[in-house]
């Protein structure tokens, strides 16, 4: 049992960031729009704070300072009218009363030169106060005014002896004054820090705009390098596959073989690793583009893992390492699923087993995992082998395009992106890459995905019970899988040569003829994506006790490890 070492799933991801940035591009919002509407609310947000501050709480305090200071004067002046009533001679006391008043009526304020005390008026206790009733009633400048301050001051004389009450109309110039004086500070402060925010709005937003023209451009180099990558890997792909078409006919020649043989196979084997390297980048540009897509169909199981096992094994025996299965016997008979894409993920996965062990086994484990949905089978797919091993360090970038680690194995092979599309493909599948490793004792990639069970079987027994097929084709005498299989990878590749060889090895042979008469238009119309659907949709079952006469070098076993 392996140790595990340490457990990195291939987490996706999502961030607040994107997951911010999806929502913004749903809503067609562009992000300048957003530090508009973001400083326009926080300005607005700024000067609405300080009118309430000043309108609910600076203003009221000043109002009575202002309040307090016309009462503290207006009690000063009502000290000296206290004064005359008390000790003035009472024949002049009217007099001096209305002196006293005009007196109190010319005081005037500094700071602007305006009267304090606008109104006076006196209301004498004649029971107090020695004096004809109604005579030191004095009063001048009385007005209703209403933001003038009212003071209504009590005159008490010596043993707390009311003698009156003075109403004074005093002036609000002094709170204007002070409530202007306060304004203008708080406007130059607040204006500053109204400068300074819109220099950051304006900042940002040139900056913005200038990363969103990098960005834009970035992104169109990126478009324009992906394209030239695709284009390039695809053209790429028809000369080498002339090159693998003959190299095979090569093959069949014995004379050349003995004289060539060693050439041949590394030609072979170069134009192989080239193709391989030239599908990874094709699909990391078409992963760039989201044009990386699942065309699930349904697929016999055990055909389908047992295609995988024995790709796997012809490397695993060149360098004496033993591949083990163990395929749960609950497995269904059939699923729906993109074939291809399964096939790539785990002929990567197990490949690289091969490639990073040079000693002990590979072991390829297929499982069926408890579900509560009665139409799917979740199933768990794992390689573990008892390789080199991977860093806990590495293993964050083993998933990075063109990351490879330091070592002797992958300086000589490999491009750095199998994993990473194959972790795509698999997210593409609604699951997650996960892997566990320890160096020198080996490595474990699994991943677990859910998908519709056509026949939820066992895949032991149905095996024999393949699904009917139609009604021209159900007469038809099959070759066996394990050549169907080498000639729809062949006809994955759109190889017409080693389509054309495969054809000819068993053509002559009756037994076929009716075989041959179907397949002979998909090659002739160049139709090899629907000849590789057509094969895939035949029954496995039905050809497993029929054999070509003419078996050939299975292309398929050499092809993708
Ligand atoms: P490559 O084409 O180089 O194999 P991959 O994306 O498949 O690219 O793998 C990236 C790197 O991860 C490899 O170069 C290797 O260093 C490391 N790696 C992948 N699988 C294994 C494994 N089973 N054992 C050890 N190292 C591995």
């Amino acid at each position: 049992m392996m140790p595990i070492a340490s457990e990195r799933p291939a987490k996706p991801p999502v961030t607040v960031r994107a997951a911010a940035q999806g929502w913004l591009q749903q809503l067609r919002i562009r992000p300048h729009t957003v530090i508009n509407i973001v400083f326009a609310m926080l300005i607005a947000s700024f000067v609405l704070s300080l009118t309430r501050y000043w309108t609910n709480t600076l203003e009221p305090r000043l109002y009575s300072t202002a309040e307090t200071q016309a009462s503290i004067l207006a009690q000063s002046q009502a000290t000296g009218l206290v004064e005359a009533i008390e000790h003035g001679d009472p024949e002049r006391m009217r007099q001096r009363l209305f002196d006293l008043l005009q007196e109190a009526l010319i005081v005037k304020d500094p700071a602007t030169g305006g009267r304090i005390v606008l109104g006076l008026s006196l209301q004498i206790d004649y029971d107090a106060v020695r004096a004809a009733p109604g005579t030191l009633d004095l009063k001048d400048g009385m007005r209703v005014c209403e933001r003038c301050f009212h003071a209504a001051i009590p005159l008490i004389g010596q043993g707390g002896l009311l003698l009156g009450v003075a109403d004074f109309v005093l002036s609000p110039s002094y709170f204007d004054t002070l409530a202007k004086d306060m304004r203008s500070k708080l406007m130059a402060e607040s204006s500053l820090a109204m400068i300074l925010m819109f220099v950051v709005w304006i900042t940002m937003l040139a900056m913005f705009h200038r990363l969103h023209r990098a960005k834009l451009a970035i992104e169109a180099s990126d478009r324009a390098k992906t394209r030239f990558m695709a284009n390039v890997t695809h053209e790429l792909r028809t000369p080498l596959n002339a090159i693998l078409g003959y190299t095979q006919l090569y093959r069949q020649d014995t004379a050349l073989m003995a004289r060539h043989g060693q050439g041949i196979d590394t030609i072979d084997r170069s134009a192989e690793h080239l193709l391989l390297m030239i599908n990874d980048i094709l699909d990391f540009s078409r992963m760039g583009e989201t044009r990386l897509a699942l065309h699930p169909r349904e697929v016999p199981l055990a055909g389908f893992l047992s295609t995988l096992v024995e790709m796997t094994e012809v490397r695993a025996r060149l360098k004496g390492i033993q591949v083990e299965r163990r395929f749960q016997p609950e497995l269904p008979a059939a699923l729906v699923v993109d074939d291809k894409r399964l096939r790539q993920v785990l002929l990567n996965l197990l490949g690289n087993a091969v490639k990073f062990t040079e000693q002990g086994k590979v072991l390829f484990e297929v499982g069926r995992l408890e579900t509560r949905d009665s139409e799917r089978v979740r199933l768990r797919f794992s390689v573990r082998d008892s390789g080199i091993g991977i860093g806990r360090a590495e293993l964050e970038n083993i998933f990075i395009p063109f990351q490879q680690l330091d070592n002797a194995i992958t300086r000589a092979e490999g491009s750095g992106l199998g994993l990473t599309i194959s972790q795509q493909l698999v997210r593409l599948m609604g699951s997650e890459l996960k892997v566990e490793s320890q160096p020198g004792v080996g490595s474990h990639f699994w991943f677990d995905v859910s998908l519709p069970a056509l026949d939820a079987s066992p895949i032991e027994t149905t095996s024999a019970e393949a699904p009917a097929l139609p009604q021209s084709e159900a007469d038809m005498a099959l070759p066996p899988q394990a050549w169907r299989d080498a000639l729809a990878e062949q006809a994955q590749r759109h190889n017409v040569l080693a389509v054309r060889k495969l054809l000819a090895d068993i053509e002559n042979d009756p037994q076929w003829a009716s075989f041959v008469a179907h397949v002979q238009p998909f090659v002739r119309g160049y139709r090899f994506r629907q000849l590789g659907d057509w094969l895939a949709s035949l029954s496995d079952a039905r050809s497993e006790d029929a054999k070509p006469e003419q078996r050939t070098d299975n292309p398929g076993t050499r092809s993708s490890l």
